[in-house]
């Protein structure tokens, strides 16, 4: 298996993409999808922290993905720079006066708004293209969508500007992720599928309609409609662990396989006698002559600062506690117990090694966030490689 990719002897930290568990993943949703589902892969915030460059070219390369989401114009002006012939949603607000970079091929806008819709319909008619409209329709989140009784009325003015298209109908899932009590997300279903009644009705037709996260896609086969887009599972992280928990009792189950591994190299090794302090604001104090290493990684880089005294690192298979508070670039490790250890070993900030394992939800746990959180926030500076086993 090649896992040491060349460039990496000479950084201080770096992350690793494993191919064939981005593939493990994306190959069980085709399985557990309809065919007729489309695969829209949820890339923003740098996908997920993983480094969009490799993400958007492996999943585009996979025949699994048929589309992907993102946040903001620019990163979908990232993932289109990558894969050209891709498709590209984008969920989250452009600004009015962006609007004209937003009329291009294979891009499609959310909307919420008349202004948007008045805006984009001048811009795209002047040019005159067409530019794909998704409707974002509000069921219980309160945040961006149009109003369940507002939905028709949007759609009828889509329908009457030049310039513009309804091209999709969607929502978003409030607490899917965060109970194993689904009424909530069984309301919002209905509520949504009211809307998408009256606009077919009011022959707002061949609409690819789409609600489902990964939680909504892992738990809830009606949900799945024409398009799923799946975010943290294809990155191969449960979206939480009452997913995990609602998931685990199904015949289908299959686990999912984490993408990503963060490492690092010890930049020091240093002996400390007993009775001294480690780190800012003397939090930790040793009780025993002890071997510190020294790690050049910090809240900065996207450690949260949270997990002071509190995680592990993975070194030579073993797990090695943080001492004292991490800093912006730096913190420190105990390899007192660890024998063996030289300048610039690699440590495991994330992923496995031998039979021990350091997951985003693990640190997520520690520091009182989600995964989600952990691995978005990996600094987009560390240099991300491809791993694979072939
Ligand atoms: C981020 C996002 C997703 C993906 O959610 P996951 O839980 O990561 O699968 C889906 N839809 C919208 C609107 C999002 O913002």
């Amino acid at each position: 298996m090649s896992r040491n990719s060349p460039a990496e002897s000479n950084l201080h930290t770096w992350v690793e993409i494993d191919e064939d568990a981005f593939r493990h993943n994306l190959t069980l949703f085709r399985r557990k999808v309809p065919r007729t589902t489309r695969i829209c892969f949820v890339v923003k915030a740098n996908a997920y922290g993983h480094g969009v460059h490799h993400m958007v070219s492996l999943a585009a390369r996979s025949s699994v993905v048929d589309g992907f989401a993102v946040h903001t114009l620019r990163e979908a002006e990232d993932v289109l720079a990558v894969a050209p012939h891709s498709s590209v949603l984008v969920l989250g607000y452009v600004p009015l006066g962006n609007l004209g970079r937003a009329v291009r091929p294979g891009l499609s806008l959310t909307v919420w708004n008349a202004e948007t819709v008045r805006a984009l319909s001048s811009i795209a008619h002047t040019l005159d293209v067409t530019a794909p409209l998704h409707l974002k329709v509000e069921t219980g989140t309160n945040r961006h969508g149009v109003h369940p009784r507002d939905a028709l009325a949007m759609a009828d003015l889509i329908r009457s500007l030049p310039g513009v298209r309804l091209e999709g109908l969607s929502t978003h899932y409030a607490n899917i992720e965060d109970t194993t009590d689904y009424s909530y997300a069984e309301y919002q279903t209905r509520v949504f599928f009211d809307v998408r009644r009256a606009l077919v009705s009011a022959r707002h037709t061949n609409l690819v309609v789409h609600a489902a996260c990964s939680a909504a896609a892992l738990l809830f086969a009606p949900t799945h409609l024409d398009m799923i887009r799946l975010g943290i599972a294809g990155y191969g992280l449960w979206p939480s662990r009452e997913t995990l928990v609602s998931a685990a009792v199904f015949p289908d189950f299959s686990p999912l396989k984490p993408v990503l591994s963060w490492k690092a190299r010890i930049s020091q090794i240093r002996a400390v006698d007993a009775g001294q302090f480690v780190g800012y604001g003397c939090t930790f104090r040793t009780t025993r002559a002890s071997i510190l290493g020294i790690i050049p990684v910090g809240y900065s880089e996207g450690y949260p600062r949270a997990l002071s005294g509190a995680s592990h690192v993975l070194v030579r298979g073993a797990r090695a506690p943080v001492r004292g508070r991490i800093c912006m670039n730096i913190f420190m490790i105990d390899l007192t117990d660890i024998p063996d250890v030289s300048l610039e070993d690699p440590v495991i900030l994330i992923g496995a090694d031998g039979n021990e394992t350091v997951t985003a939800a693990d640190l997520a746990a520690m520091c009182g966030t989600i995964s989600y959180e952990i691995v978005a926030r990996i600094s987009p500076e560390i240099p991300r490689f491809v791993v694979t086993e072939r």
